[in-house]
């Protein structure tokens, strides 16, 4: 294609709300255009990245043997009444009224969606499994939409599901998808990791997710180096931890602590290590229905409460903080709480690690007094795995130490079972004529995200470096002097031959000074470009390579044996 006839409003200013380099390249290049918070234009090159990528995927599931469909983006809200979804998704499920005063959401993902679909066209094992995916629209009313691409409101979603008669064929699918989701990322040249993820209020370890690896990313990821061993840190376990410090030796007693009311001053105060102090941590917990409760987690003072694994440990769908005035009304003593003096009322988890723990201190749910001497051996409680697993923490699986990277999620796989299928009742009939619930797994890949994510990956301070199979062409051809005949001729013919070779190439074909077109192609970041300029006097042009940006001199009769080779 020629420039010319392209729409690519390159800038060079960086737009004000833009800090992240895919965000703030994407704009500049004429990729995207911001329409309104979390809403994007995709522009001319952006369409094309956006097909190319929408194309690996397709293909990639394809190839394995899943099927494309495209389902409403409207959806009736009846569906997700019938999921109970309605009101668990929250204020990120836009509703919106018909002018017959019909409800609808716009779908934010379509479990339901694709339930219904299968369960009025299948009724017998015999049409089993089955994976149908699509890659649609999707709108999520983001609490805070930024980042550009990375976390939109509208935005390009490959979500699949498939059906199975049983769980066995239910996992081999999942394993299937993990293969082809591997697939697709390592065509796409980004550098990931298949992480272990939170299930939610399912549980199980029936979740993975694919992270991009990227300083930017929002996710933590826990990793270990030795067995490969990755996990969100939501969802991360570890070895449990011991501590070489003695123990506090005291008989049960209450203690005068005045202005004690945080771990470290406790454990200055004392003269022990925090791992011998009980941190006891209020939330408010909410539930279906607007329902909620007040919660105290326990654990040892050297670790961090994981908000996802606490609200899991109650099937909570939200956990927010209480102010002291709200801990007082209900008995609760800020700074000196007690998981063992607990007023009525107050629902209480300890962690895991805490299970027959000994010599530890706690509050006395009393201003200024706390309890030495606390002896869990045989307490009974409800114990949960509530601890965020910290780096130099040891790898569950082969205790060496663990660290922290940063990641971008790019795909999510899930084992759901029967999550969907019994509520929405959608039934097969087995082998002995006997109605059954099905199987389920879902799938999902951010598609417009990935763009976001490919130049996380791939940038430098100049602009985008796009990979082979993501790059909107394969090479730009810069025609340094659109005024002088030679170099026009010369552009032209390698032009023309590359492109009926079936090679995409972007011509620039336009009155721009060379240096405006040099910095356009930093910007824009095809892999190669090829210089046409004052050096062709001497039978010589000039090939650069976008990463690096590296240059080489070839005569103008080696062209199209060398960019072939590179190519
Ligand atoms: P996140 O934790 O980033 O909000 P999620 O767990 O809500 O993601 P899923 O419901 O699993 O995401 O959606 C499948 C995929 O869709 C994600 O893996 C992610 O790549 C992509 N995705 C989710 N939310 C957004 C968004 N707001 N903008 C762009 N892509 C998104
Ligand atoms: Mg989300």
């Amino acid at each position: 294609m020629r420039v010319t006839q392209l729409l690519i409003p390159t800038t060079k200013e960086t737009p004000n709300d833009a800090s992240l380099a895919s965000h703030i390249y994407l704009l500049r290049g004429g990729f995207i255009q911001g329409v309104g918070s979390g809403l994007y234009n995709f522009l001319p090159l952006g369409k094309i990245v956006l097909d190319k990528v929408r194309a690996i995927v397709k293909e990639e599931l394809d190839k394995a043997g899943c099927q494309e469909v495209s389902l409403g983006f409207v959806t009736p809200a009846s569906y997700w009444q019938e999921s109970g979804r309605l009101e668990k998704y929250g204020k990120e499920l836009l509703r919106f009224k018909d002018r017959k005063n019909n409800d609808f959401v716009l779908g934010p993902t379509h479990e339901e969606m694709m339930v219904n679909l299968v369960k009025q066209s299948v009724k017998s094992y015999k049409a089993l499994p089955l994976n149908l995916y699509q890659i649609n629209l999707k709108f999520r009313d983001e609490i805070r939409p930024r980042f550009g691409l990375m976390r939109g409101r509208e935005f390009l979603m490959k979500d699949g599901y498939s059906f199975h008669s049983s769980t066995e064929d239910m996992k081999r699918e999942f394993a299937n998808m993990e293969l082809t989701y591997r697939r697709i990322f390592e065509r796409l040249g980004l550098e990931f990791r298949v992480v272990e993820a939170d299930s939610g209020a399912i549980g199980g370890s029936g979740s993975k997710e694919f992270m991009v690896l990227a300083d930017s990313g929002e996710d933590t990821i826990v990793v270990c180096d030795e067995c490969r061993y990755s996990a969100n840190v939501e969802a991360a376990t570890r070895e449990a931890k011991v501590c070489d410090v003695e123990p506090p030796e005291a008989l049960y007693a209450k203690f005068h602590t005045p202005d004690t009311t945080t771990i470290e001053a406790l454990s200055q105060f004392f003269r022990v290590d925090p791992y011998y102090l009980i941190k006891t941590v209020a939330k408010k917990a909410l539930f279906d229905g607007g329902e909620s409760r007040i919660v105290l987690y326990a654990l040892r003072g050297s670790d961090e409460l994981q908000e996802i694994k606490a609200c899991n440990a109650i099937n909570a769908n939200e956990l927010a903080d209480l102010s002291v005035e709200e801990l007082s009304e209900v008995g609760l003593v800020a700074g000196y709480m007690s998981p063992t003096i607990v007023p009525d009322g107050v629902e209480v988890v300890f962690d895991n690690e805490l299970r027959d723990a000994t010599h530890l201190i706690c509050g006395a749910n009393e201003l200024d007094y706390h309890l030495v001497g606390i002896d869990l051996k045989g307490y009974e409680a409800n114990y949960k795995d509530l601890v965020s697993v910290m780096e130099g923490d040891s790898c569950p699986h082969c205790q060496a130490p663990l660290r922290h990277t940063k990641g971008i999620e790019v795909g999510h796989i899930f084992q759901l079972g029967t999550q969907y299928s019994e509520p929405l009742a959608a039934t097969f009939l087995d082998e002995n004529g006997k109605s059954k619930p099905y199987e389920m797994g879902t799938y999902g890949i951010g598609v417009s995200r990935l763009l976001a994510a490919i130049i996380e990956q791939h940038h430098d301070d100049r602009g985008c470096i796009w990979t082979k199979e993501s790059t909107p062409f394969a090479l730009t051809i810069i025609i340094s002097n659109i005024k002088n005949e030679e170099q026009v001729a010369l552009g032209e013919e390698i032009y023309t031959k590359l492109s009926d070779d079936g090679i995409e190439v972007l011509l620039d074909d336009t009155k721009e000074r060379f240096g405006f077109k040099m910095k356009n192609f930093e910007l824009i970041g095809t892999p190669l470009a090829l210089v046409i300029g004052k050096n062709l006097s001497d039978g010589n042009v000039e090939i650069v390579k976008r990463d690096g940006l590296e240059k080489m001199v070839i005569s103008t009769d080696d062209i199209l044996t060398k960019l072939k080779e590179i190519l």
